[in-house]
């Protein structure tokens, strides 16, 4: 309908508007900012972040369902919030927070693979411009038949940006080794820090996302799964780490699956340059105000804890699974199988009898080895076939950080170009604002 009145290009009268239904009243709201392009019905929105305009595609009904599916995967099952922020760069339709959130709580590979994080003290480090510091810290996946037992990751610690690599043990050597290889080859020589970052929990919960089958060849899956990381956003900053790093978005694969491909602004480069600077000083200042707050913010969050809910008999639940066949802490930690809660047990309240849906052996657990089951009954829930074309072949040996493809400066930017600096330890001039 609103496709009509765009080519009529003009809005029906207020009459024939009030009697419409109200979700094409509410369109007809934002009439100016629509715009047809290439035949598709877009949004015109600036990113408060970026200042970058862009054009959302309104999303029909019987396909939102499925850009959600493909950026919530893409993102290796991501957040709410997170998923939203990708979604948002192309899509948009309305109510699609309420939306994407009941489709999350739906999803089962999420619910199965929620594990309790443990709490770790938090201790945030002073940061103030790209590759000051970079933390570093082994991850040990517990899996004693994989050929690589470790990954080292490491973070920096302004943009989040991260790269990770498999090892085959801990010590000093082989992390210098990495930090060489895939940090100051590259980027130059920052200071290190032994520091402990929140990412090791983000990346356990991504590679615990992947089907039994490939947890097996995790090593090939790292680069994907840091890629989706570095493309996100981050609460801490508000800003995608790749986006600080290299001052764009970085074109994913489920972007170009799903043809949504933004247009190239063309620029000589004299203004592609200056483009650059304005948009990365306005990045850094948002991030620096931004740590400021979400430094006290995160602890609050971090130590706020859910209080488990009791349950009732008839509700859905799945079962703390500690059989690891060992997977690790690759394991996701419950039962894919859902279980149904037949009564509470003795008077804690906090022991209950629970039965598989699909019938057999009656267990009796306490409350903290069941969690609520939201997943709709008829959703099969059974690993992804195996042979699943999206994932791409991977090359070793691996390398884990896009380049970024800057063109080499001209004259005449003197402020901008790269110097050889020995300012160790001192912001260089371009990071001050
Ligand atoms: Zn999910």
């Amino acid at each position: 309908m609103l496709r009509t009145y765009m080519k009529r290009g003009a809005l029906p009268d207020a009459p024939t508007r009030k009697a419409l239904p109200e979700s094409v009243q509410k369109w007809l709201k934002q009439w100016r900012r629509f715009q047809l392009r290439d035949g598709m019905l877009c949004r015109e929105v600036m990113d408060a972040r970026t200042h970058e305009i862009y054009f959302q595609i309104l999303c029909p009904t019987e396909r939102r369902k499925e850009v959600w599916q493909r950026y919530h995967e893409a993102a290796a099952h991501a957040g709410v919030e997170k998923t939203l922020s990708r979604i948002r760069r192309f899509f948009y339709w309305p109510c699609m927070e309420g939306e994407v959130q009941e489709f999350q709580l739906g999803c089962a590979v999420c619910s199965l693979r929620n594990r309790e994080a443990p709490r770790a003290p938090l201790h945030p480090i002073k940061v103030s411009y790209p590759l000051e510091v970079v933390a570093l810290d082994f991850l040990t996946l517990g899996r004693p038949t994989d050929r690589y037992q470790n990954i080292l990751v490491m973070t920096d610690l302004f943009t989040h940006y991260a790269w990770a690599v498999p090892t085959k043990d801990q010590t000093a050597q082989t992390a210098v080794h990495a930090l060489w290889a895939h940090v100051i080859q590259t980027f130059g020589c920052p200071a290190g820090n032994g520091g402990v970052e929140r990412l090791n929990q983000t990346l356990l919960h991504m590679l615990r996302t992947l089907e039994a089958e490939k947890q097996q060849r995790w090593p090939e899956f790292l680069p994907e799964l840091l890629q989706a990381y570095n493309n996100t956003v981050h609460g801490a900053t508000g800003y995608a780490p790749s986006y600080l790093m290299f001052g764009r978005h970085l074109r994913q694969p489920v972007d170009v699956n799903l043809g949504v491909d933004p247009e190239p602004l063309c620029h000589d480069l004299k203004g592609w340059v200056r483009d650059h600077y304005q948009k990365l000083s306005f990045a850094y200042e948002m991030t620096r105000k931004n740590k400021n707050s979400a430094a006290t913010q995160n602890k609050r969050v971090y130590d706020k804890r859910a209080q488990a809910l009791p349950l009732v008999p008839g509700e859905r639940v799945w079962v703390k699974d500690r059989d690891r066949q060992g997977q690790g802490k690759l394991h996701p930690g419950w039962s894919p199988e859902p279980h149904v809660v037949l009564e509470r047990v003795g008077d804690t309240g906090v022991v209950y009898r629970v039965r598989p849906e699909k019938g057999g052996r009656e267990k009796v657990l306490h409350r903290n080895a069941l969690k609520l089951c939201i997943t709709p009954a008829t959703d099969n829930y059974s690993p992804a076939p195996e042979d699943n074309q999206e994932v791409q072949t991977l090359v070793e040996p691996p390398f884990y950080c896009v380049v970024p493809n800057v063109p080499a400066l001209q004259d005449g930017l003197p402020d901008l170009r790269r110097s050889t600096r020995s300012n160790f330890g001192q912001p260089p001039a371009r990071y001050r604002l």
